[in-house]
């Protein structure tokens, strides 16, 4: 059988040899300038955010009022207990005026600014407070405040929209594990899971007065987890569904790991390690808030358990 390819014209192989030469050239070209030009986005964003957090906390000096022993000494004691324990390191505290239940921390380099809005100081008892305080400072002692400037401008990167979206839901997921990593600072700060959970629960629901109210609204937040399209928005939140919160917290205070933190920040502020803690709840008794009292522990005033009965801390 006759069999020849000897028609091939010269130059073909040539041409192909350059074609996949050429090929290999323009990937490699252009992946060197996508790295490159991820590197001037990265850094790019990491100025745009540094520019924005300085003009942020310009314009918070002159409309927040900034938490001093003397312009406000109750609320000053409690940042200087909460930090005392958690030692988070440089914090100025500042009090803004706004119609919302809102607090945060900002800042890439020290001192960081831990923001309160009012309402939270209307709203909360001084225990509440410092589960508030101790979960931002809890932020800054972890480096939150300014790994989510450079992570969330990494994340922000500008991909093909499934990746976008992957690096969108991951960044988040993060977000939200810094969160319960707060909460337990909180915890660590104001040393009371009933005050805990009571403030988590004031944030949805500010104007709690009576035991029942407060049921109820765990009652609705409770309901929220077991709905499939709240579990599914959760992935794109920052923060967990407030009934994950609390559920998360009253499984850490019953570490062995949180009773040795507690005692150790506890030392801090001079309290004994086996003290009770300032409303009536002992270490060893974890016990969820909505537990109505037992008979035997009926010598507990009524202000002691249900610390949204107290008078308020106004500031
Ligand atoms: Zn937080």
């Amino acid at each position: 059988m006759f069999r020849s390819r000897k028609y091939r014209v010269d130059n073909e192989q040539v041409v192909l040899a350059v074609t996949i030469l050429l090929v290999l050239f323009v990937i490699v070209l252009t992946s060197t300038a996508t790295f490159c030009l991820s590197g001037v986005f990265i850094v790019g964003m990491f100025l745009i955010s540094a520019l924005m957090i300085r003009s942020h906390h310009r314009a918070l000096m002159q409309t927040a009022k900034r938490v001093t022993p003397i312009q406000t000494p109750k609320m000053a004691m409690l940042v200087e207990e909460c930090a005392s324990k958690l030692q988070p390191g440089d914090v100025e505290t500042y009090l803004v005026k706004k119609d919302q239940m809102n607090a945060y921390t900002f800042g890439l380099s020290d001192p960081k600014a831990l923001v309160v809005y009012t309402p939270m100081i209307s709203v909360m008892g001084p225990g509440e407070l410092k589960f508030i305080i101790g979960h931002e400072m809890g932020h800054v002692a972890l480096g939150h405040t300014w790994l989510n400037t450079i992570v969330g401008g990494l994340a922000g990167i500008p991909a093909p929209f499934g990746a976008a979206v992957v690096l969108y839901a991951t960044f988040r997921w993060w977000n939200r594990m810094c969160e319960f990593s707060a909460d337990r600072a909180g915890l660590l700060a104001c040393g009371d899971l009933n005050l805990a959970v009571s403030a988590l629960v004031k944030l949805a629901a500010p104007n709690i007065r009576s035991q029942q109210e407060f049921e109820r609204a765990l009652a609705v937040l409770d309901a929220q987890d077991d709905q499939v399209n709240n579990r599914l928005a959760e992935v794109f939140q920052t923060h967990p569904m407030l009934i994950r919160r609390i559920e998360k917290l009253r499984e850490y205070a019953r570490t062995e790991e949180y009773r040795w933190l507690q005692a150790g920040v506890n030392r801090n502020v001079g309290q004994q390690a086996g003290s009770p803690m300032p409303t009536g709840q002992t270490r060893e008794d974890p016990r969820p808030v909505a537990t109505p009292p037992e008979p035997q522990e009926q010598p507990k005033s009524p202000e002691e358990r249900w610390p949204w009965l107290k008078p308020k801390d106004n500031e």
